[in-house]
Parts: C-alpha cells; structure tokens; sequence
C-alpha cells in the first residue's frame, strides 16, 4: 500500500459528503447506531385527498431506498477508516489478496479486489 494518507484524506472527505446527505433526510441514532429515515414535512400535512398520499408513500419508499444506498456507503467508508487504523486497509475481505490500487483510487471504500467486485454487495453491511 503505497499512500495511506492519500486514501485516509479521500475517505475522511466522502464520511463528511455522506453524512451531510444522510441527514437531509434521516437522523441518526447513537445507541443503535442506525440510520432512520425522516418523513417530508410536507408528507406530514394532513391532506385528505388520496392521490397525494399515495405521493406521500411513494415518495418514502423512494426516500428509505436512498437512506439505505446512503447508509451502506457510510457504513463502507467508515469500515475502511477503521481498516487503516488496524492495519487492514486494501485487503480483498473474499480472498485476502491486495486490492489493486487503481481500485481502491476509483473506490477507496472497495472491500473487495476486482475478481470479487460482483460479490461485495453480498457481504454483511
Ligand atoms: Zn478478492
């Protein structure tokens, strides 16, 4: 692993991005460590008529599927802060090989080598 520094920098800028996003649209929960999407204020204005609250649903549906594509990148990028602290950081977590740089420059939360790209998403969050 060439720069650690370079990868922390980049990292510690996509944490601050990520939950910046996060919390325009959910609150985040300190004891079980979640991410909780909030509903549109406007969502929450009683209205009577139904086709805008089938708006309404949808538009959190919508919501909680952006707050879960947020929380798992969170989660990434917080994983590889850690992973640079114990030294750990750029190992493919399927077979233990380095994952190659241009990788990890594209993506620096990878968790896997290119060779195990299509399993990532199956690994636990
Ligand atoms: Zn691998």
């Amino acid at each position: 692993m060439s720069d650690l520094t370079f990868y922390k920098t980049k990292l510690e800028e996509m944490l601050v991005a990520v939950t910046a996003e996060l919390q325009t649209i959910g609150t985040y929960d300190e004891t079980t460590d979640n991410w909780e999407a909030i509903p549109d204020e406007e969502d929450i204005a009683v209205d009577a008529d139904e086709n805008t609250n089938a708006d309404s649903v949808e538009d959190w549906n919508e919501r909680r599927a952006t707050l879960s594509d947020l929380e798992r990148d969170y989660r990434n990028i917080k994983r590889a802060l850690a992973k640079i602290e114990t030294g750990t950081y750029g190992v493919c977590e399927v077979s233990g090989e380095p994952i190659e740089e241009k990788r990890l420059q594209f993506k620096p939360d990878a968790r896997t080598c290119m060779a195990h790209m299509d399993t990532e998403a199956q690994l636990p969050i």
